[in-house]
């Protein structure tokens, strides 16, 4: 059976969705995006979603498609029509169709578009047994901080990981670890947890932020603060987040098993206490 999928306003067949060959996402990757996940047929951390995506939109002088409200609309109904109770709502916002040039085009409405995947997110093997990642050269552009749709680069990590047979790519730049090709990066050292301060050489992590206040919450001290590799290989633990994954054990990094080479208690509990509180 087809999806129904989010266009500009309509709710279509997929089949149906189609978008201009001049839209600037596809000839420009000028674009933005977020990913929220659905747990229990709800969406979860989805205002901070919507306050990155305004953030990123205001970076790039790109207009809103719809008010903030038509916005969570879209994502509940896609996932009501869906059936969509475990998985994720995908969204972007293209600059629009214009002739083709580099400069922004003035009074064009921007392209909405939205879709959702059914992906058992709870029950994740990976999270019971802990993923392995590598480290891969971090090649992206200097404003990491945008969620921007250009993923070449983390296309490549990830697929590089892939044929490593890890679940993730860790990106490093001079020695430090930035983030995970599609996740946030963590270590844990003496059960404090460390994972590098915002910047525009990261992705601000929604699943970061809501998971940084609950561990304060349960007194676990986090350190905002870069990390070497050296460092990470040297570990107690590691860890990812990321929107689909939440927290995500790490057992090996580039081969090196962290810790035990099992899932790490900090990580165990992080978890714990960010699903609890999602589903509450
Ligand atoms: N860093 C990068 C580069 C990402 O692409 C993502 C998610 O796609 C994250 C971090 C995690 O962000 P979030 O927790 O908002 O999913």
């Amino acid at each position: 059976m087809s999806r129904i999928v989010h266009l500009n306003g309509a709710y279509l067949p997929e089949q149906d969705a189609k978008v201009s060959i001049f839209d600037r996402g596809y000839v420009f990757a000028d674009g933005v995006y977020e990913v929220t996940a659905v747990i229990d047929g709800k969406l979860v951390d989805f205002e901070p979603h919507v306050q990155r995506l305004e953030r990123s939109l205001r970076e790039l002088a790109m207009a809103w498609p719809c008010s903030k409200d038509e916005l969570r609309e879209v994502h509940q109904e896609l996932a009501r029509r869906n059936n969509v109770t475990e998985g994720v709502v995908y969204m972007q916002v293209t600059r629009g169709v214009a002739e083709r040039d580099f400069a922004f085009p003035k009074d064009v409405p921007s392209t909405l578009m939205a879709f959702t995947q059914h992906k058992s997110l709870l029950d994740s093997p990976h999270a019971a047994n802990g993923v392995k990642v590598i480290s891969v050269p971090d090649i992206r552009w200097k404003r990491r901080d945008i969620k921007s749709i250009a993923l070449l680069p983390q296309c490549i990590g990830k697929q590089q990981a892939a044929e490593a047979g890890a679940f993730e790519g860790w990106m490093v730049e001079d020695g430090l670890v930035t983030e995970g090709t599609s996740s946030t990066a963590y270590i844990v050292r003496d059960g404090r947890v460390i994972t590098r301060p915002l910047s525009q050489a990261i992705l601000p992590g929604v699943t970061r932020k809501s998971l940084i206040r609950l561990a304060t919450e349960e007194r676990v001290v986090v350190e905002e603060r870069p990390f070497t590799l050296e460092e990470a290989y040297a570990a107690d633990e590691a860890f990812l987040t990321s929107a689909s994954t939440f927290v995500m054990p790490i057992v090996a990094i580039d081969g090196r098993a962290i810790g035990s080479g099992k899932p790490g208690p900090v990580a165990t509990s992080l978890r714990k206490i960010y699903l609890d509180a999602a589903r509450s």
